[in-house]
């Protein structure tokens, strides 16, 4: 279903029929100096394919159809970014760059250092601290009149804040791990937040340690960025990160470990930020990346291509978590992304979460380190298969005949069907009528 031709200087790359439902459109990898920003940067181009059915005129019969069009890179929803402009009306749209203010917060990271030291003081001395998700600014109780003000008010000269605004109640716990704490920003298609479960970051953070990876990028990974820091603080872990992500609420909470970055066009929004990013380059050993469903991985990984172009050094190691049914999908980008067998486990994710104690989630770590390399066994529910070498789940029984551990889910062992030569879910049997089928038409 993924074709992927090179066409003159544009690399086209279907995306599968699930994305699209009633047309087929392809992402059109060109210069991005030529593309008209949205709010979120640096617009894609797409080409959408339809189906005409025209018994009229010279041209009778049925056939394909094309538009060219610019539209977000992230938000493939209008109602989430309501950017459109036709390949043909570019020049009606000359600007090249869009100020994104509703995204960039109005002090500078020194203000949001000062805000965060004093909120855990106050904190620590049993005050009430809150996020104001309105005023976007760490707030507390003052002691006289029952009012909340920022917690370093001196600095903020006009701030109204007010009893209708959004706030989030917070402890120093949660003021360290700021995703306990921030409502997810959406369930769906647009931010998708779903958070690593406890165990998830602790596994992340064992195979970073595992690898020797000391400067990792966190790119849409927020809970696993306050689990590293927190550790940093509590235990003296070693492994520094930064954190990139679409959401400038964290910058409140992580003002020098933050960049406010679009992993699908891969566009920094503030200068400084830019600086900061730049520099952890030159240390950078290792990128994880999670990125949301409705995310292209297409986009993701010429993104991140790009960024890692400038780090100084030549191998990075990759974790990039994806959906283990959606393997073709990410390896026609990113064809050195091999699946380790451990379950990503998500708090807030209906069908990812763990459940009763039984692991059932399909998310997976694709990485480009060998995965020899990688143990698990500090970890529950699996076990080392030592003819593949590797750590597997423990349902998995290595198969002799394929030569590996076959159980793609790990929850099952998988049985081999010899007139398939392959192994199979144990509940599926041979279906010679079936086959006979197949083989005439
Ligand atoms: N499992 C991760 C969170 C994944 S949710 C964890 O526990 O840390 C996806 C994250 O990607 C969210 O934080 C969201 O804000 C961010 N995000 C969504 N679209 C993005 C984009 N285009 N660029 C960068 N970050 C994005
Ligand atoms: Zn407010
Ligand atoms: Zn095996």
């Amino acid at each position: 279903m993924y074709v992927s031709l090179i066409i003159n200087q544009f690399i086209f790359i279907s995306i599968p029929l699930a994305f699209t439902l009633f047309a087929r459109i392809e992402v059109i990898l060109n210069d991005v100096k030529e593309a008209p920003f949205c709010l979120h940067g640096p617009t894609t181009l797409f080409e959408r394919f339809y189906f005409c059915n025209k018994s009229s005129g010279d041209n009778s019969g049925s056939h394909y159809e094309s538009k060219r069009f610019y539209a977000c890179s992230a938000y493939r929803d209008r109602k989430l970014c309501s950017f459109y402009c036709k390949e043909e009306d570019l020049n009606k749209h000359p600007q090249r760059s869009v100020s994104s203010h509703h995204l960039l917060l109005p002090y500078k990271t020194t203000y949001y250092k000062e805000s965060l030291k004093s909120a855990l003081r106050l904190c620590s001395v049993g005050k009430n601290v809150k996020y104001c998700e309105d005023c976007r600014l760490l707030i507390y109780e003052t002691f006289h009149n029952n009012k909340y003000k920022a917690v370093t008010s001196e600095v903020i000269i006009n701030q109204k804040h007010t009893d209708q605004h959004t706030t989030v109640n917070l402890t120093k716990e949660t003021i360290l791990q700021p995703s306990f704490a921030l409502k997810p920003l959406s369930q769906d298609k647009g931010n998708a937040q779903f958070f690593f479960s406890a165990s998830t970051c602790s596994v992340l953070l064992s195979i970073l340690k595992q690898t020797q990876s000391n400067n990792v990028l966190c790119i849409g990974t927020p809970r696993l960025h306050g689990y590293i820091q927190r550790e940093k603080v509590l235990s003296s872990c070693e492994v520094n990160s930064l954190l990139l992500d679409l959401d400038p609420r964290y910058k409140v909470f992580f003002p020098t470990t933050f960049c406010l970055f679009n992993m699908c066009n891969g566009h920094v929004f503030n200068s400084d930020e830019k600086k900061r990013l730049t520099s952890y380059l030159k240390v950078c050993d290792a990128v994880i990346v999670d990125p949301p469903f409705g995310a292209l991985p297409v986009l993701v990984s010429s993104a991140l291509r790009k960024l890692l172009e400038s780090a100084s050094s030549k191998f990075i190691k990759i974790f990039w978590i994806f959906p283990i049914f959606l393997t073709s999908l990410l390896q026609t980008c990113e064809p050195s992304l091999k699946p380790l067998h451990y379950r990503v486990n998500y708090d807030n994710h209906h069908v990812f979460k763990k459940r009763r104690n039984e692991d059932i989630s399909l998310v997976r770590i694709f990485t480009n380190v060998p995965l020899k390399q990688i143990s698990l066994a500090d970890v529950d529910g699996y076990q080392f298969c030592r003819y593949c070498e590797i750590w597997v789940s423990q349902y998995n029984w290595h198969c002799r005949r394929c030569n590996t551990c076959t159980s793609v889910a790990g929850r099952r062992r998988y049985v081999h069907c010899s007139e398939c030569n392959t192994c199979v879910k144990p509940h599926y049997m041979h279906c010679v009528a079936y086959l006979e089928l197949f083989r005439k038409t």
